[in-house]
């Protein structure tokens, strides 16, 4: 075990004895509960790249999970993958070298999907750890969880409505949905079904077909996030506000389910001083975080579409504080999850 660095609660890091591939789990906190959040396989430049990557990760997991109530913690996995990436056998000596960690943490850790990562890699883990969700629903998993996430994006993006013009209203509003992949899609039929006016995008220009079938128009994947409309939604890639276009933008709302979604966090403030409504993307996005995290409490559909709905006032409460205190949303959506923090019973030294 690593020295964790400062803020956060513990570092693992190993190279798996089957595969040979470096991996991290990334633990920043467990005051809430413990501490979920995904197992990443990518290709990083170098295993330090993939710890600092872990531990970037785990600290956004504490935030999201405190802010949406869930009583859990932040913990991140990676598996660093090398040259072409793992052949079907080392991918599962991979996971179970991964899962084999998981388990040496004792509950303090539990994985999840995440990028490069799906629920059947979740059920190879669960061969060495009962510390993971996201499992395919043979094996008591609850399936996809991109519906839930797109159904609290759209509960926030009305709350920004709200916010903004008084009315959570989609109606004649004009929504661009960057990126039509499983949340975009899923958003964008919501969005459609609401009565929006709809604009949809995305690299791939094979996603046109479903902008037909939902009488959306095309934008051209350049352009749509500088198209003129009342709410651009990212759903692609992070750093959908750059720099750049932050000075372009002529939406009033950016709410979306990217993580990530600001290429830096001072951008925040650029949106905040041109009067762009913002919704923090761990707090819209964390429709997905509730689902896999109905696995752990056993919470039924109902209840997970409750608690996927009460999005929509965190938000609310997020933009009227930031009002209130001449912050941005981003610096009150933090506030928020550090009372949550601050406010949970100490755990008694052992
Ligand atoms: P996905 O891979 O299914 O979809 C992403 C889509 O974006 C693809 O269709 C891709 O072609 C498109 N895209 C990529 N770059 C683009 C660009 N520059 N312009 C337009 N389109 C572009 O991913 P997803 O599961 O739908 O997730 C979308 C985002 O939401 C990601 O940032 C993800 O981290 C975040 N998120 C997803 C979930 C979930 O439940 N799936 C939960 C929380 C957060």
């Amino acid at each position: 075990m690593m020295p964790a660095p400062n803020g956060h609660e513990e570092l693992l890091t190993r190279r798996g004895e089957r595969s040979g591939l470096q991996m991290a789990i990334a633990v920043h906190s467990t005051v809430l509960g413990p501490a979920l959040g995904g197992c990443r396989m990518w290709h990083y430049r170098s295993t330090g790249d993939g710890i600092d990557d872990a531990l970037r990760l785990a600290r956004a997991m504490t935030y999201k999970a405190a802010a949406a109530g869930l009583g859990l913690g932040g913990g991140k996995g990676v598996i660093c993958l090398a040259g072409a990436g793992p052949a079907a056998e080392s991918r599962r000596d991979a996971l179970l070298d991964f899962a084999e960690a998981v388990e040496s943490l004792q509950g303090r850790y539990i994985t999840a999907e995440d990028v490069g990562t799906g629920a059947e890699d979740m059920a190879v883990i669960s061969e060495r750890t009962s510390h993971v969700v996201g499992l395919p629903p043979g094996l008591g998993g609850r399936g996809d969880p991109s519906p839930l996430t797109a159904r609290g994006v759209e509960r926030a993006i009305r709350a920004c409505c709200s916010h903004r013009f008084g009315s959570a209203d989609l109606h004649g509003l004009r929504v661009c949905v960057v990126g039509l992949g499983h949340v975009g899609t899923a958003l964008a039929r919501g969005l459609a079904a609401s009565g929006a006016e709809l604009l949809v995008s995305d690299i791939d220009s094979g996603r046109r077909r479903l902008a037909e079938q939902l009488g959306a128009r095309w934008v051209d994947s350049e352009a749509a996030m500088l198209s003129r409309c009342e709410v651009i939604a990212p759903c692609a890639l992070g750093s959908a506000v750059d720099e750049v276009n932050a000075e372009l933008l002529r939406c009033q709302i950016v709410c979306g389910a990217a993580n990530n979604m600001l290429a830096d966090e001072s951008l925040a403030e650029r949106l905040r001083e041109r009067e762009i409504v913002y919704a923090p993307d761990f707090i819209a996005n964390a429709g997905g975080l509730i689902h896999v995290s109905a696995e752990l409490h056993g919470h039924d559909a109902a209840r997970v579409d409750d608690l996927v709905d009460s999005i929509g006032e965190t938000i609310e409460r997020v933009l009227a504080e930031a009002e209130l205190a001449s912050m941005t949303p981003l610096e009150s959506a933090r506030e928020l999850a550090r009372r949550r923090l601050s406010a949970a019973p100490a755990v008694p030294a052992t």
